[in-house]
C-alpha cells in the first residue's frame, strides 16, 4: 500500500507543481541515497545531480550526493563513505566505468542497490539497473546532422571531415562513435567524406575525460598539418564543450571570417553557451538528453527497488558490462539545431528565451 501511495506522489513531480511539493511533504523519512556524480565542470552533470535531490527529497528520501572533479580515486572515496555510512541505494554517474569494481563489492556486502546512471558502470556483477539514453543513436543523430547539412544524399561534391571521440573510458563514447560511424562508413568507402589526418579510429580520436582543451590542441595540430591549404567541411563532435574548444581553434585559424564558412559541427547535451552558439549559426546541431526525464527514471528505478517493486525498464539486450547483461532503461535523445531549438528547449521549459538570448 505504502508503494502505491509513494508512486502516485512520484508521478505528480514531473510538473513541479506547488500541489505535488505539498503532497510530498507528507510523505515520511525513508532514509539516505548516495548520488555520486562525476564532474561539475560540465552543466548538464549539475542539473543531473539537482533534479534528482530534489525529486527523491520529494518523496521523503534524504541525499549524500558528492561530485568528485574527474578524479577516479576521490569517486572512489565517495562511494566508499557513502558504503560506511549505509545509505540506501548509490546512484552513480562513474568518471572510469572500469575502476568501481572493488568498491561495489563493498556496497553489494551492505545489501546496498546500485544504479548505474547515464553511464554504464563495467567489469562488476554488482550493477543492478542501468538508466540511460540510447547512446548509438545519439551518435545517428550527430552525424545524420553532417549528412543533411551537407546534402549528401542528394548528390553533388565531396568534403573533408575530421572525426572527435569522447573519453575512452567512459562506455558512452563508443557507442556514440560506433552510431555516428554506422551512418558515415558508406559516404566515406564512396570518397564523398574524405579524413585528410587519416585518424578514424576511435583511439585516435577518442579526448581523455571529454577535455575541452584536448580537443582544441587536437584541432590546431590538424589545422596546422592537413589542412593548410584544405579547408575542413565538417567535424563530428560528441559534447558540446569539446565542440566548444574545436571552435575556438577553427575561428583562431580563420574560419568564420572574411568569407571563410565555418564547418559544420555537431555536439550533446544542449549546453546553454552552446545553444547561444546553434542561434548564431556558429554550431550546427546539439543532441537534447532531458536530465529531468533521466533523473525521474533513476529515481523511480531507486523507488521501486527499495519497496521492492520492479524497476521499469525497455531494454534488456544491448548493455553488456563485460560480466552480465545489465537491464536499462533507454530515453530518447533528440536531435536539436536552428530550426527546432527554440521549440524543443524553450518552449519545453529547459531554458528561458532570456537565458538563450543573454
Ligand atoms: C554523457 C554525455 C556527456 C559526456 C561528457 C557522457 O557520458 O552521456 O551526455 O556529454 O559524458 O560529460
Amino acid at each position: 500500500v505504502a508503494g502505491t501511495a509513494v508512486a502516485a506522489v512520484l508521478i505528480t513531480t514531473s510538473g513541479c507543481d506547488d500541489g505535488a511539493e505539498t503532497a510530498a511533504a507528507a510523505v515520511a523519512d525513508r532514509g539516505t541515497v548516495g548520488l555520486a556524480m562525476p564532474t561539475t565542470k560540465s552543466e548538464r552533470w549539475i542539473g543531473d545531480g539537482d533534479n534528482m535531490k530534489r525529486q527523491f527529497e520529494l518523496l521523503g528520501y534524504r541525499t549524500d550526493m558528492q561530485y568528485a572533479d574527474d578524479d577516479i580515486q576521490k569517486q572512489i572515496q565517495q562511494i566508499d563513505d557513502m558504503v560506511e555510512h549505509r545509505v540506501r541505494a548509490l546512484i552513480i554517474g562513474a568518471i572510469d566505468g572500469t575502476a568501481l569494481k572493488g568498491v561495489l563489492a563493498k556496497a553489494a556486502a551492505a545489501d546496498i542497490p546500485v544504479i548505474a546512471y547515464d553511464r554504464l558502470i563495467r567489469d562488476s556483477g554488482d550493477v543492478d539497473f542501468y538508466a540511460t539514453f540510447d547512446n548509438y543513436k545519439v551518435g545517428v543523430q550527430q552525424a545524420t546532422s553532417i549528412v543533411d547539412a551537407l546534402k549528401l544524399k542528394s548528390g553533388g561534391g565531396s568534403y573533408n571531415l575530421e572525426l572527435f571521440a569522447g573519453s575512452p573510458d567512459d562506455n558512452n563514447a563508443t557507442f556514440f562513435f560506433n552510431g555516428a560511424m554506422s551512418v558515415l562508413k558508406p559516404y566515406l568507402s564512396s570518397g564523398r567524406l574524405k579524413v585528410r589526418s587519416g585518424e578514424t579510429k576511435f583511439a585516435d580520436v577518442a579526448t581523455m575525460r571529454w577535455d575541452a582543451a584536448v580537443a582544441q590542441k587536437r584541432m590546431e595540430r590538424l589545422l596546422s598539418s592537413d589542412y593548410r591549404s584544405a579547408r575542413v567541411d565538417a567535424i563530428l563532435s560528441p559534447y558540446d564543450g569539446i565542440s566548444r574548444g574545436i571552435l575556438t581553434a577553427l575561428e583562431a585559424g580563420g574560419y568564420g571570417s572574411k568569407g571563410r564558412k565555418l564547418p559544420v559541427l555537431t555536439g550533446q547535451d544542449a549546453e546553454l553557451d552552446s545553444v547561444k552558439l546553434i542561434a548564431a549559426g556558429k554550431q550546427t546541431e546539439t543532441v537534447y538528453k532531458d536530465t529531468r526525464e533521466l533523473a525521474k527514471v533513476a529515481v523511480q528505478m531507486t523507488n521501486a527497488l527499495l519497496l521492492d517493486e520492479k524497476p521499469m525498464i525497455n531494454d534488456t539486450e544491448q548493455y553488456h558490462n563485460g560480466v552480465e547483461v545489465v537491464p536499462t532503461f533507454l530515453l530518447q535523445p533528440v536531435n536539436v539545431d536552428e530550426s527546432n531549438y527554440e521549440r524543443v528547449l524553450v518552449d519545453g521549459g529547459y531554458y528561458t528565451a532570456a537565458q538563450v538570448a543573454s
